[in-house]
């Protein structure tokens, strides 16, 4: 069976029990900042069960793309588990419970395949179940299930929960017994890969509340509305319908790996066991691969780009092991994707229509990806070689850690390859100093990063302010200064002068960080004291944190607060912000429709908008652009924001990254009628607000990605200005008009450079000058001429070679005859050497001369030879060198 059919049996199975379907989520999880992709089905139905959103349908079934970040080890070694998948799930909100669930899961498993089940051997299917859930347990009997084939296990296994105070439960897995020739008998408990798991059956029950980890908390008591929520693996009830070993060799994976192999020549399925981790190590690679290439294809489908931090570089890591593991399978003939992704596309769009219709995007991102990866491999590895002969040079035979990491760091070049290829050339790798730095690295960055977005305060304090009173109102849309409440400090008891603490109000004029915006900065007094805004974040939905330090007096909780912003940096903030609204709609203007925002920031007066397009903007456009956003200003156009469904917003054609939860109610915001654009930041009234948008430069960020820079307002006139005055005084140096400085600017280039030329011919004369008194000077050394001189300090390389060459020449051809001139510049000596036909036939060599002189370090041919980088003092001891091996 087909793993489209399966989908559709499944929906068709849960629809005729009176579920709703619904739509995948796109794999960017957005609403949830712990989150970089979905990993569940149930992620989009999180505010139901939570009990913060009442769903609109008792029932709901749905087939969810995922991604699990943590299996990404495990493919290719394992039989079960991908990066990318899919999870058909069905849920029910308050409605039917444990009963309704496995009946439902029981009839879809095991009716016969013509009634529109899977048809799966009721005898080979085993059920877990928790500990003490005899609820569980006798709804199997009775469903058909014997007790030897229901087996209990602990918390870890089988007992659901969120890590937070909530909803939670016990849940009841389904395996299915693949038999003896995938491992040992006995169950689950025994053997995961025989007995694999298909479909997990959640139960939520209880409310727990004291979360000290995921296994430690205490339950408060029975939820009022129970909940189901079960996940059904689409890949590996298709491995077992189409009777294959692993969930890389059914039909919408199974093509990419096959052609991977027919690539390399390898022949997959070389050991005879059946089971994933007795796998040959090519088989694993090629799983990799398939596997790999296809999850890039659907993250990239759904937005994501390659990029260094969050879902991009995760993108990127999966990319560049799928190209990394096909080369170290022996493919090297260029750029492997445009053979790979197409087969993907092909298998994935029977069910995801977008991945054709949108593939020209996703091709050029993924493609782009592999151009500057194998660019990357190709600087690693000649910096890599230099490393690994000074290794040599040096006697020893270990590659350092630092070296190793620079790499690694630098040029993105993966260890992996770095160990491979010392290898190669006898040496190894001091692995643990690699290790070393890159922990340090990452501690680093973690502290960093943390220090940066929370001001030191973890998570469940934050979960905690967030409880104590609910969501925190925003009301700086509508007002710039409010009375308020202190609601808490977090991690303080108070807050005493010079102190910096965080602290939560219930409701805030000022914007917390985020869509790009900076936040709003200001000072919040009390009546025992008052403090300065440094920066405002929002940890987790609904909360909104100050970053304060206090000026005067103490802060204490429960006081009432006077909270007021910097409103001159909110104007230019907003003033910033509606730029980059205007900025992007009018790249598509003149781009086309793709070319969408892919990240921006907006501070006081400038602003950064960053945004996919496959080549560099040129000129021209950016001057179109420019001019059409001014003239937008001009029409002084009603800047609006308004509430609206998603669906409404769609229809609007507001622009935005859509598919959060379906539902869900949107901001939008529209200049006139010229841009519209989901958005929760702050903005200007009118247009004509704006006063002058500049655009001062457009750059590269990556592949496929470009970045413009701009100035609003006073910023932008004051950058006009300062230009101005540099163009007036350069005028006055050069002593012409301000509209001819260009002109006389590359004049006077132009003739430096003639002027340099000139002089290096010159230079050159005079140093060749000097070649037919070397050449009579010859000394016969065994009855070779040898001509050994330095050349005058200053002489260019090519000069050296020129002269070698001109000596070299002036000496009859009859006589055996070698020249070597030596030179210093910047601090080092070189050594060129060149010998004539009659001086080879005596079996010398220039290569070996000036190796033999510089210890190995040269390079050139038997004619003619160059080396150096020794200090500039060892001149006259090369040349010494290279006479006396005459
Ligand atoms: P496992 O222990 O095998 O990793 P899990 O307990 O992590 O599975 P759940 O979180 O219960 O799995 O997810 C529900 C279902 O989704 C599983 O029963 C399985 O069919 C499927 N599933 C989970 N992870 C993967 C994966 N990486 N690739 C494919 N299917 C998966
Ligand atoms: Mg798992």
């Amino acid at each position: 069976m087909k793993t489209a059919e399966i989908k559709r049996r499944f929906l068709a199975h849960f629809e005729g029990a009176g579920h709703t379907v619904v739509p995948s989520a796109p794999l960017p999880a957005i609403a949830d900042p712990n989150l970089l992709f979905i990993n569940a089905g149930m992620v989009q139905f999180v505010p139901f069960f939570l009990g913060q959103r009442t769903p609109p349908y008792p029932r709901a079934a749905s087939v969810q793309k995922c991604i699990r970040t943590p299996d990404i080890d495990e493919v290719g070694k394992t039989s079960r588990h991908g990066t990318f998948f899919q999870m058909n799930g069905n849920f029910s909100f308050g409605d039917y419970f444990k009963d309704g669930a496995i009946k439902l899961a029981w009839d879809l498993s095991t009716n016969p395949v013509d009634k529109g089940g899977f048809g799966l051997d009721p005898e080979r299917i085993w059920a877990t179940v928790y500990l003490d859930d005899d609820e569980a347990i006798e709804i199997w009997k009775k469903t058909g299930l014997p007790a030897e084939r229901i087996v209990r296990r602990g918390k870890k296994d089988n007992f659901w929960s969120m890590g937070i105070p909530g909803p939670a439960g016990p849940c009841s897995e389904l395996y299915y017994d693949r038999g003896p020739a995938y491992g040992k008998e006995g169950g689950p408990e025994v053997d995961e890969d025989r007995y694999l798991e298909f479909w997990n059956l959640v139960f939520m029950q209880y409310e727990i509340t004291n979360v000290r980890s995921k296994e430690d908390f205490d339950i408060v008591g029975e939820l009022p509305a129970k909940n189901i929520d079960t996940g059904m693996g689409l890949e590996r009830i298709a491995s077992i319908l189409q009777g294959v070993d692993n969930l890389y060799e059914i039909d919408e994976v199974n093509p990419i790996l096959s052609k991977a192999a027919e690539m390399t020549g390898k022949r997959y399925g070389q050991t005879v066991s059946k089971v994933a981790g007795e796998s040959h190590p090519d088989d694993v690679r090629l799983r990799v691969i398939a596997d790999h290439v296809r999850t890039a294809l659907m993250v990239i489908s759904d937005g994501v780009t390659p990029s260094n931090e969050g879902r991009g570089y995760v993108l990127r890591r999966i990319l560049r092991r799928a190209i990394r593991s096909i080369r170290l399978l022996g493919w090297h003939e260029g750029p492997a994707l445009p053979i790979l992704l197409p087969i993907a596309r092909d298998c994935m769009s029977p069910s995801y229509p977008e991945v054709a219709a949108d593939f020209d995007r996703i091709s050029t991102y993924a493609y782009g990806e592999e151009e500057a990866f194998l660019q990357t491999l190709k600087a690693g590895t000649t910096i890599l070689d230099t490393a690994v002969t000074e290794t040599r040079a040096a006697s020893k035979t270990v590659l350092s850690g630092d070296k190793a990491f620079q790499l690694h760091d630098t040029y993105g070049f993966p260890i992996d390859l770095t160990l491979e290829i010392a290898a190669e050339q006898g040496l190894t790798v001091d692995e643990e100093g690699f290790r070393r730095l890159m922990a340090e690295q990452r501690t680093r960055a973690k502290a960093d990063a943390k220090a940066r977005k929370t001001g030191h305060a973890d998570l469940s304090q934050f979960r905690a302010a967030l409880e104590q009173g609910g969501p925190v109102e925003f009301t700086g849309y509508r007002e710039v200064a409010r009375e308020s409440v202190v609601r808490s400090l977090l991690g303080a008891a108070a807050g005493g002068q010079g102190e910096e603490i965080s602290l939560v109000l219930d409701a805030t004029p000022f914007y917390a960080e985020g869509g790009g915006q900076m936040p709003d900065l200001g000072v919040i007094t009390t009546g025992s004291g008052k403090a300065e805004v440094l920066d405002v974040q929002s940890p987790l939905p609904g909360l909104i944190v100050h970053r304060v330090k206090i000026l005067e007096g103490e802060i204490r909780p429960g006081e009432s607060a006077f909270a007021e912003i910097d409103t001159a940096r909110r104007r230019a903030v907003s003033r910033a912000h509606t730029a980059t609204h205007l900025i992007h709609q009018t790249m598509r203007n003149f781009l086309g429709e793709s070319a969408t925002q892919a990240g921006s920031l907006n501070a006081p007066g400038r602003l950064r908008f960053d945004f996919n397009t496959p080549g560099a903007v040129p000129q021209s456009v950016l001057h179109d652009v420019e001019q059409q956003v001014n003239e937008v200003l001009l029409r002084d156009l009603l800047v609006h924001a308004f509430v609206t469904s998603q669906e409404e917003a769609r229809k609007l054609g507001a622009m935005a990254l859509f598919g959060e939860k379906y539902g869900d109610e949107v901001r939008v915001v529209e200049v006139g009628d010229y841009a519209r654009e989901l958005c929760g930041g702050t903005h200007v009234e009118r247009s004509s607000q704006l006063g002058l948008v500049k655009i001062l430069s457009e750059s590269s960020i990556g592949s496929g990605v470009r970045r413009v820079e701009a100035l609003v307002g006073l910023d932008a006139f004051g950058h006009l200005a300062r230009e101005h005055v540099l163009v007036s005084r350069l005028a006055e140096l050069f002593r012409v008009p301000g509209d001819q400085v260009a002109d006389r600017v590359e004049q006077t280039v132009a003739q430096l450079r003639d002027a340099e030329r000139e002089l290096e011919k010159l230079r050159t004369q005079l140093v060749l000058a000097n070649a037919g008194g070397l050449a009579d000077a010859a000394k016969d050394v065994h009855g070779v001429a040898y001509v050994g001189t330095e050349a005058p300090e200053g002489t260019s390389a090519n000069e050296v070679r020129t002269l070698v060459q001109e000596i070299r020449g002036r000496i009859p051809a009859e006589r055996p005859a070698v020249v070597a001139v030596a030179a210093r510049a910047g601090g080092k000596a070189s050594l060129v050497v060149g010998i004539n036909a009659a001086a080879k036939s005596r079996g010398l060599s220039a290569g070996d001369l000036v190796k033999g002189a510089l210890s190995g370090r040269g390079g050139g041919n038997a004619d003619l030879a160059q080396g150096g980088g020794v200090p500039a003092a060892e001149a006259p001891t090369l040349l010494a060198a290279v006479e006396r091996a005459l």
